[in-house]
């Protein structure tokens, strides 16, 4: 196996060899640990026998002098041509007037939808068990609307924007989502006790949307700050949570902890147009180019990528593998207490995959 690089790029920037059932997949690598993450992602994905037509674009700190921004258009149209991405994690520049790359991304995609799930693993070191955990966020209002001015010198406001088309849209979202992956309940979280308005619409919507899945999926709600005492507490109490913006992207992060941290929580963002698979994670750049980094997150998400693409007993492969390595323990980099490199622990899950065939899946 090799270890560095995207291996056998193209001219075209494709990679691989291609089959006419070949699903076209937008590859960006991203910056720092990027790269390295992407090149083991491929190699897992590859391993999986579903072919894949790599189109692998730049984004991100490396083509700002080339592009003069950090996202060139030419990316955003091979994920709107091919619907699908997945991609490293992208570094924003401090200070240097950049807008993210992955909110400039959702917004421009219309990716309403964020899902974090949150698993436990067998072999990280935690203080829970047997967390099974699915977040829907609502990716494209709240109070990452960023509308906000100063009023006067001393004070400054934010406007918080709730809509029911949105709020109704995600909840539909992560019940289609309970009923397509087998979990028996959602939970709407809010604050709708203090801000009656805005998150009273999205519990009432909420509320609206759960009517239509009566007998299918429970339903149930609970205040944001009980919400987080509870998921700390007995987190097996919960299934798929459905929240606004800010609450899903803090109790995301919660979940994250409770299953081993950032470097094992992968992510997806999705639309009506396109999805984005992506880690938690940043780019961490000063691990970048060492061949240290985990690439847990990134292949979790090219799993939930497998799904949405239509190969769930292809994507339970993928995970049993790295859960089957992450529980041995042998070859597993050093945040995992390990002393392997990215593309070492991206071998033994090949290796593993060989051993795990679809039917037992
Ligand atoms: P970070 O997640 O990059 O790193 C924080 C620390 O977590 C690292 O120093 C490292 O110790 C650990 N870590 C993270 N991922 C790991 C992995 N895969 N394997 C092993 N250890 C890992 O967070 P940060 O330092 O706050 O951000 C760095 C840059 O990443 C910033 O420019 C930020 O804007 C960007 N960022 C991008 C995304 C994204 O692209 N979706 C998300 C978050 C942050």
């Amino acid at each position: 196996m090799d270890g560095s690089g995207i291996a056998g790029r193209r001219t075209d920037g494709r990679v691989g060899t291609i089959g006419p059932m070949a699903h076209r997949v937008t590859l960006i690598p991203g910056d720092g640990i990027g790269p390295e993450l992407a090149e083991a992602t491929r190699r897992v994905l590859d391993a999986t026998g579903i072919e894949f037509d790599w189109e692998v674009v730049d984004a991100g700190e490396a083509v700002i002098a080339q592009y003069g921004t950090p996202l060139p258009d030419h990316v955003l149209e091979s994920i709107r041509r091919n619907r699908v991405a997945i991609k490293g994690p992208i570094t924003t520049p401090v200070g240097e007037g950049f807008r993210s790359v992955n909110v400039t991304l959702r917004q421009a995609l219309g990716l309403y939808a964020n899902l974090r799930p949150a698993r436990s693993m067998k072999g990280l070191e935690t203080r829970y068990e047997d967390v099974d955990l699915v977040i829907v966020r609502e990716n494209t209002e709240d109070l990452y609307a960023g509308i906000e001015h100063m009023v006067g010198p001393d004070a400054a406001e934010s406007i918080k924007i709730i809509t029911r088309a949105a709020s109704e849209r995600i909840a539909r979202f992560a019940f289609d989502y309970a009923v397509a992956n087998g979990r028996r309940k959602v939970t709407a979280v809010h604050k709708a006790n203090i801000m009656k308005l805005s998150d009273g619409l999205f519990l009432e919507s909420c509320r609206t949307v759960a009517a239509e899945f009566e007998g299918r999926v429970e339903f149930e709600d609970r205040i944001v700050d009980n919400m987080c005492m509870q998921l700390v507490q007995k987190p097996e109490l919960y299934d798929v949570l459905v929240l606004p913006n800010l609450y899903g992207d803090i109790v995301s992060d919660l979940a994250a902890g409770l299953v081993g941290g950032l470097g094992v929580a992968p992510g997806a963002n999705i639309g009506t147009e396109a999805a984005v698979f992506e880690p938690v994670h940043g780019s961490a750049p000063k691990y970048a180019g060492q061949d240290k980094a985990n690439p847990t997150a990134l292949i979790l998400s090219g799993a939930l990528m497998l799904r949405h693409l239509g190969h769930p007993d292809t994507a339970d492969r993928v995970e049993r593998a790295l859960r089957d390595v992450i529980a041995e323990g042998r070859t597993v980099t050093y945040d995992l207490g390990g002393t392997a490199g990215t593309q070492a622990f991206a071998d033994a899950i090949i290796e593993r995959l060989a051993a795990v065939p679809t039917a037992q899946a």
